[in-house]
């Protein structure tokens, strides 16, 4: 873990309340960090914010990407959004348990809400850029409670197209629409058979009570608790 400084590069808007932003390493300064780990920013000397990196370590030469929910409207939340490009942040990191484990199962579920997409495409760009990975099947479960809260969509749309990912399915919570499933995030859940289970992992990332509700399922089904990884984001 380094304590560090990071200059502001690109700020993009990706859907109603969630920005993404890229930081640029000081060029004397490396983060090497594992998939689906996360930074703490200083934001003052009393308050630390954690934010997980949404890029790969595999494609974040000098550079990390965050992807950040500004709904919360509180003190980092406010900082982030009035930084504008080349201000500087304060972190420590890489810290965090929140990662692939060394051996991984046949089927890997990914399951999200909001930004708890950022762990999850880091673990998930690991796995596809490393191609030695890829005789594992990628299922992601990724849900908002709006459609204009999604995020990532072309991203991994491609994903799925290209075969990387063998499964890609949008729930949402409070509208229909023709391309998403109505309801929430866990609703794979029942119908996943004991042969499936008995190789799979899955890493579930969201909310307390999203975290809590998928876990409460998966033990239900019959899912072992070491083959569950999660992170709470708040
Ligand atoms: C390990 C870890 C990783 C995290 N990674 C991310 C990340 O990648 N992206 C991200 O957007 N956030 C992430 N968070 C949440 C983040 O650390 C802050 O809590 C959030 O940005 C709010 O900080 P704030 O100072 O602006 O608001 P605060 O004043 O601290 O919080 C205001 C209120 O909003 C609640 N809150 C916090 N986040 C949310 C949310 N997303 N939706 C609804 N209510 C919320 C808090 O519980 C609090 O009640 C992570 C948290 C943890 C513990």
């Amino acid at each position: 873990m380094i304590k560090a400084s990071a200059k502001l590069k690109l700020k993009r808007q990706l859907a109603n309340f969630v920005w993404e932003f890229t930081f640029e390493m000081n060029e004397s300064c490396k983060l090497c960090f594992e998939a689906g780990q996360y930074i703490a920013i200083i934001v003052d000397p009393k308050t630390r914010r954690q934010y997980s990196i949404v890029s790969s370590p595999l494609t974040s030469e000098g550079e990390f990407i965050l992807t950040i929910d500004v709904k919360p409207n509180g003190v980092s939340t406010n900082l982030l959004m009035t930084l504008n490009i080349g201000d500087e942040i304060s972190f420590i990191g890489p810290i965090g348990n929140f990662v692939l484990p060394k051996t991984l199962s046949t089927n890997l579920f990914f399951v999200a809400t909001g930004t708890g997409i950022a762990p999850l495409r880091s673990m998930i760009e690991t796995l596809i850029f490393n191609k030695s990975n890829l005789k594992h099947n990628i299922h992601l479960h990724f849900g908002t409670r709006n459609i204009n809260d999604l995020f990532y969509t072309d991203l991994f749309d491609g994903y799925f197209k290209d075969g990387s990912i063998k499964e890609y399915v949008k729930y949402l919570s409070r509208e229909s629409s023709p391309e998403t499933k109505d309801g929430y995030v866990t609703q794979f859940i029942p119908g996943l058979s004991g042969e499936i289970i008995s190789d799979s992992q899955f890493f579930v990332c969201g909310g307390t009570e999203m975290v809590k509700s998928t876990e409460d399922m998966l033990l239900e089904k019959g899912v072992l608790v070491s083959n569950i990884f999660h992170e709470k984001f708040y």
